[in-house]
């Protein structure tokens, strides 16, 4: 299977295009991760290359997992389409994708993020197709823009012509406490699905805030109403979307158009998970396979990321 929804994370170092803003790096959710991970944020060198090797290691341990979709991050860009690096926390260039891709290329696909607000974003999108990019990764919290707008209308269109599916998160984003929340949203993405792109709504459109789910609903409409529309089932174990598991096992009708995808490095909760599947999960101490166990005993199924691409690029 191909994990469709893996970070790519690493400190800027030499020319690799990254960038981490000072509050981010006193952020206690990137503490909590480089001290799980065991990277030292005081070398960058050594800390990007322990993450990629820990990553590759897991990988190859893992039973049900083969490859990954690497995703980059964006930064903010202000109303003339230049990169603004003072309201960016943190960008992992597309060339740093694209790169460690075409290094590992039996472990990993490249998930470019692209903001269309970015006035090369069509350049920028020709560069990455040609590279071998084969989706586009946007978080509109915090990349600052609205989907719904209009003028985003030529890049969608792009995206269609070159059949390249776009990646949106949806719901709250903690590590941005405190900025518009709104651009989360799944409704706006209907402009892209209605210009044609193909559409994956990250995290199966849970809210991420505990028990309240507005957005089950626009993930059956959307499911309902567009066939180009997709959700990946990222991040669904820990407690504050765990709840659309539930949701989800009572819909067996949407399991068609739900990626398989974990969000790693996060961590995978067995939590939702009860009897003698728990101590199963437990025992699973490989993040993907432990995933995947989570959703199997459960009895949701996921679509590999593989079909979804022999199918729109036949
Ligand atoms: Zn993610």
């Amino acid at each position: 299977m191909i994990d469709a929804h893996v970070h790519l994370a690493a400190l800027p170092e030499g020319d690799n295009g990254c960038y981490l803003s000072p509050r981010m790096l006193r952020h206690p959710l990137l503490r909590f991760l480089a001290w799980r991970l065991g990277l030292d944020l005081r070398n960058p060198t050594l800390a990007n290359a322990v993450y990629l090797e820990r990553l590759r290691g897991e990988l190859a341990r893992s039973a049900k997992v083969q490859r990954a979709v690497l995703l980059g991050m964006d930064g903010v860009y202000d109303d003339r389409g230049t990169l603004d690096l003072g309201r960016t926390d943190f960008l992992i260039s597309n060339r740093y994708v694209l790169e460690v891709a075409k290094r590992y290329p039996e472990e990993f696909l490249a998930g470019v993020s692209i903001n269309p607000r970015r006035r090369d974003a069509l350049n920028e999108l020709d560069r990455c197709a040609s590279a071998g990019a084969v989706l586009v990764k946007v978080l509109p919290n915090s990349q600052c823009f609205d989907p719904s707008e209009s003028r985003h209308i030529p890049f969608y269109r792009a995206l269609a012509r070159y059949r390249m599916p776009l990646l949106s998160h949806v719901g709250y984003e903690f590590s941005l406490m405190g900025k518009d929340q709104s651009a989360g949203d799944p409704a706006r993405l209907r402009v892209a699905l209605d210009e044609g792109v193909y559409v994956i709504a990250a995290h199966a459109c849970s809210y991420g805030l505990l028990v309240r789910e507005p957005y089950f609903k626009v993930l059956k409409e959307f499911v309902r109403a567009y066939p180009n529309f997709y959700a990946d089932a990222s991040a669904l174990t820990l407690p504050n979307r765990s709840r659309m598991l539930f949701l989800l096992r009572r819909c067996p009708e949407l399991y068609d158009r739900l990626l398989f995808g974990t969000d790693y490095p996060l961590p995978v909760f067995p939590c939702p998970v009860v009897g003698k599947n728990f101590t199963k999960v437990t025992r699973a101490r490989n993040s993907f396979d432990r995933h995947a166990l989570v959703l199997e005993s459960l009895g949701i199924r996921c679509m590999d990321f593989s079909v979804l691409l022999a199918k729109i690029r036949p």
